[in-house]
């Protein structure tokens, strides 16, 4: 038996002693002992400290650091406020002539990708290395980390938006339900009831000059969203500034955090450890409404991006089995209100990362390996985007990612709790 499964039977045994002494009407089956590692996990969310991630303080400090001790390499900008009025910020390194977006914690309860970004940052702003030379020459990278800081504070998916709110600021919705994505019961184990918000990834919409219409609510998940929120907004204007710079952004990346719990297709005992995905979607020359992004689209290209990815994290598998445990997210979703929908259809190659576990069921726990996960995909990326091989990559080669295997949570409460991407 592999050391962890013994260590989490033991703790399972543990835990059922426990169990039994207090309240033995509610004690449960112990798992067998020869049951995998994989089998304790749960999705259940449970409230656990976070403070070791960077929260909005922390985070306008460290940009200010990289900002000054890069000697103007990176370039720091409030590029708007929050709902609730805090500062959303971008930071832009390099000269190159393919613009890079990357964006994190749009789920305020996704925390890694914002540590991810700081990082490469750093990297990026001092480096002296030939690598570090070439993705400055080659890229403009633009990052907005934590771009719902919001939601961050709270440690929380949505916003902290009224829908009261939403209809101040464009009156012509008031006697419209309200949106779809609009949260005001529990979910990951937060009460909406009393500060209630939007899913923000949802609110985006592939007509960068859409207002919003009082005929397009409440929607659905298949429709576009609204740019009703002040941060999907911020982001798409970076977003058209860059394309009226650029002609377009080349690549765009929005890192996230998925359920706990699942599992590599061909052995349960080992855990997923980043999904990744090119693919948000339906194929617009042949879905109606959507017949003038065909020309744009380029899901080729995200494919490639990925490709990238994984063979970045598989070319150091060898040092962490961690990086081995690689999936493709599920490839039959249809998200056209998604930043990264939104984005790809515009014709920017598109990334998803999604590491393991949001705050409620992992914590801080594994904050360390899941960001050196995020940092060595986008670092394999980036590099191979700066040399141009990402041209060469085979496209073909996404398609034999391995699929991300079944969640061995607890069926019930998966269902209630997992919310993605
Ligand atoms: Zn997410």
């Amino acid at each position: 038996m592999p050391r962890r499964s013994l260590v989490a039977a033991v703790t399972g045994a543990t835990v059922l002693a426990l169990v039994t002494a207090t309240t033995p009407a509610m004690a449960q089956p112990a798992a067998s002992p020869g049951a995998p590692a994989a089998a304790q996990c749960s999705d259940e969310p449970r409230d656990l400290p976070v403070h070791e991630f960077t929260d909005h303080s922390e985070l306008g400090i460290e940009l200010a650091r990289i900002e000054r001790v890069s000697g103007g390499a990176v370039d720091v900008t409030e590029v708007g406020r929050s709902n609730r009025g805090r500062e959303v910020w971008a930071a832009r390194v390099g000269t190159g002539p393919k613009a890079v977006l990357i964006t994190s914690e749009i789920h305020g309860n996704e925390k890694t990708g914002t540590d991810a970004i700081l990082r490469l940052l750093d990297y990026l702003g001092t480096s002296d290395s030939p690598k570090a030379k070439r993705w400055r020459s080659e890229l403009t990278v633009v990052a907005i980390p934590k771009m719902n800081p919001d939601g961050a504070e709270l440690d929380r998916r949505g916003n902290d938006m009224t829908w009261d709110e939403v209809t101040a600021r464009f009156p012509q919705l008031r006697g419209s339900e309200p949106a779809w994505n609009y949260y005001t019961t529990p979910r990951q184990g937060d009460d909406y009831s009393q500060r209630p918000g939007f899913d923000v990834n949802r609110d985006y919409n592939p007509d960068l000059s859409y207002e919003p219409k009082p005929e397009d609510f409440p929607g659905t998940s298949a429709d576009t969203g609204w740019y009703i929120t002040p941060e999907s907004r911020i982001v798409r204007d970076v977003y058209k500034g860059l394309v009226a710079e650029f002609g377009e952004v080349d690549t765009y990346v929005d890192l996230h955090h998925q359920g706990a719990c699942y599992v590599m297709p061909d052995d349960p005992s080992r855990f997923v450890t980043m999904s990744i995905s090119g693919r948000f979607v339906d194929d617009p020359a042949t879905t109606p409404g959507f017949e003038q992004y065909a020309d744009t689209y380029d899901l080729e290209y995200s494919k490639q991006l990925n490709v990238a990815v994984y063979n970045a994290l598989q070319g150091r598998a060898n040092n962490n089995p961690l990086f081995g445990n690689i999936t493709l997210y599920p490839q039959d979703t249809n998200l056209p209100g998604t930043g990264l929908g939104s984005f790809a259809l515009n014709g920017s190659g598109a990334v998803l990362f999604e590491v393991r576990g949001q705050t409620q069921t992992l914590g801080q726990k594994y904050r360390t390996q899941l960001t050196q996960t995020v940092y060595v995909g986008l670092d394999g990326m980036l590099s191979s985007i700066a040399s141009g091989q990402v041209e060469n990559l085979d496209p073909a080669v996404y398609d034999t990612i391995p699929p991300r295997g079944p969640s061995v949570a607890d069926a019930e409460r998966r269902s209630l709790q997992v919310l993605e991407p």
